[in-house]
């Protein structure tokens, strides 16, 4: 029997780690929940509605039908016995590893109040996307349909503000794209609206939005997104969520921000597989359940497994240099991936492992259609830019990375249709209605006429 390798998810870390391991004698067993890879940084494209989800996505099966000692299952692992040397999926099956590389990425947080949850959805997976699309494009509908004869200010206000909690990347991008569909997609399609009333706000509780930016860059950010017409609150901390819309502190005092469309784009937890895996072997959980791993991401006192990726609370060991933590980035779990599997080649050689070393080629974001922050690591130094040519190397960058030649072709043609004619041609929300959609919204959004 060839050593058996088990891979748990196929995000960034888990397929880099299974590509590299293509041509060791190994049979591996690749496991991840859903059948997709997916290119999160383009996440924010499907929610809102640049984007369909083939386009940021790949079968998994697919991507491994050429790598002969790869199976690919289908199936959510909850639990791992580091004696035994299994793992046990939902239904019950237990799968047999030799080697474990464990790269279950990470989940939203809400901060312990998980009751948020249902009326601010984050942004993480394919449904997360579509849901956060349909409350997005319902809330114009619904707009509309209030806004008749016994039109109620008020309600249609609400449903015309869409909020967007967390100035990090995601909620830079996404709060950016609101606000020009609000202003350049929508115009023109509705009769009793006009959807550049619209307001969108986004609610940061430090005092700048993208915190792991130099502050030049953040400051940059901020002003691109009010050029867009984004009215962005900093040192907002959010008290309150509910269906009607949010509470916040700021320093002028608490204020209410009624809205129907919140968006969570503030806090990140590790998967929860991490307390599976402190279950079965004792590991330390950072702060935020990220498994402490040690200097080869192996779990202390386990040294055939590994933990990578946005679940590892890993540092970077630079040759003369203290450890710096690695940061939760797709760059970072490829590093990882391509590591681990290093690392299994190295045992299987009967040599010892080495430490992670994670090279930073810099942060980007974007804010809307021709507007992006960048800041790369050179070895003269940071090179930092904004504006159109930081957008134009974000659109290049994040086409490069993406899985697949038809992808890429895809989402090409898309944006280059989508920045001449300001359309978002991913818009069809599926099956029901209002009312089906999301009745309590809905009956919320029309009492009048819902009693009558
Ligand atoms: C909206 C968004 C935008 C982002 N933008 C950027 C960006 O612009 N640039 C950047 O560098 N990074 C970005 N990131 C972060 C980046 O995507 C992550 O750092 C990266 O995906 C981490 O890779 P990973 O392999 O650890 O986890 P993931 O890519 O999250 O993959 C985890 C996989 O494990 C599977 N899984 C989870 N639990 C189980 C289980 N119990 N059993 C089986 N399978 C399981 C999941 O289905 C998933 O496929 C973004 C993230 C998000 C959410």
């Amino acid at each position: 029997m060839r050593p058996q390798v088990l891979i748990i998810g196929c995000g960034f870390g888990g397929l880099e780690a299974a590509r590299a391991l293509r041509t060791t004698d190994v049979d591996i067993t690749l496991v991840d929940k859903t059948n997709h890879h997916l290119f999160q940084p383009l996440l924010y494209q499907v929610a809102t509605a640049g984007l369909s989800a083939p386009s940021i996505a790949a079968p998994i099966r697919h991507l491994f039908r050429g790598q002969r000692n790869v199976t690919t299952l289908m199936g959510e692992i909850v639990a791992i016995d580091a004696t035994a040397r299994t793992a046990t999926l939902k239904d019950g099956a237990t799968l047999r590893w030799d080697h474990l590389i464990v790269a279950a990425g990470a989940t939203h947080s809400y901060f312990g109040r998980d009751d948020w949850a249902e009326h601010a959805p984050g942004l993480k997976t394919l449904s997360d996307a579509f849901e956060i699309r349909r409350r997005v494009l319902l809330a114009f509908e619904a707009a509309e349909r209030e806004a008749n004869g016994e039109d109620d200010p008020a309600q249609r206000a609400a449903l015309l503000q869409f909020v967007v909690v967390g100035g990090g990347p995601t909620g830079v991008e996404l709060a950016g794209t609101f606000a020009e569909i609000a202003r350049h997609t929508l115009p023109g399609e509705f009769r009793r609206i006009d959807p550049r009333q619209a307001r969108v706000l986004l609610v940061e509780g430090s005092p700048r939005v993208l915190q792991a930016m130099p502050e030049s860059l953040s400051e940059r950010a901020r002003e691109q997104l009010g050029a867009l017409g984004v009215d962005v609150r900093l040192n907002a901390r959010v008290t309150g969520i509910d269906a009607e819309g949010l509470d916040i502190t700021t320093p002028t005092g608490p204020e209410r921000l009624h809205s129907r469309c919140v968006v969570w784009a503030a806090g990140v937890a590790a998967s929860p597989l991490g307390r599976a895996l402190a279950d079965a072997t004792g590991c330390t959980l950072d702060r935020a359940g990220r498994v402490v791993v040690e200097p080869d991401l192996s779990v202390k006192g386990q040294a055939n497994i590994q933990v990578i990726g946005d679940l590892a609370a890993a540092q970077s060991h630079a040759p003369g240099q203290p450890p710096k933590p690695v940061p939760g980035v797709s760059p970072g779990a490829k590093q990882m991936g391509r590591h681990a599997a290093a690392n299994i080649q190295r045992r299987l050689r009967g040599e010892a492992t080495q430490a992670f070393r994670y090279r930073d080629y810099g942060n980007l974001a974007t804010i809307g259609r021709h507007s992006a922050v960048v800041d790369l690591g050179t070895p003269a130094g940071s090179l930092r830019f904004s504006g159109l040519p930081a957008w134009l190397f974000w659109l290049f960058a994040h086409v490069y990375f993406l899985i697949g030649f038809r992808n890429r072709f895809v989402v090409l043609v898309d944006w280059a249709w989508a920045y001449w004619t300001h359309d978002r041609n991913a818009r069809v929300v599926a099956g029901a209605g209002l009312s089906e959609a999301s009745p309590a919204r809905d009956a919320q959004a029309c009492p009048r006429r819902r009693a009558g």
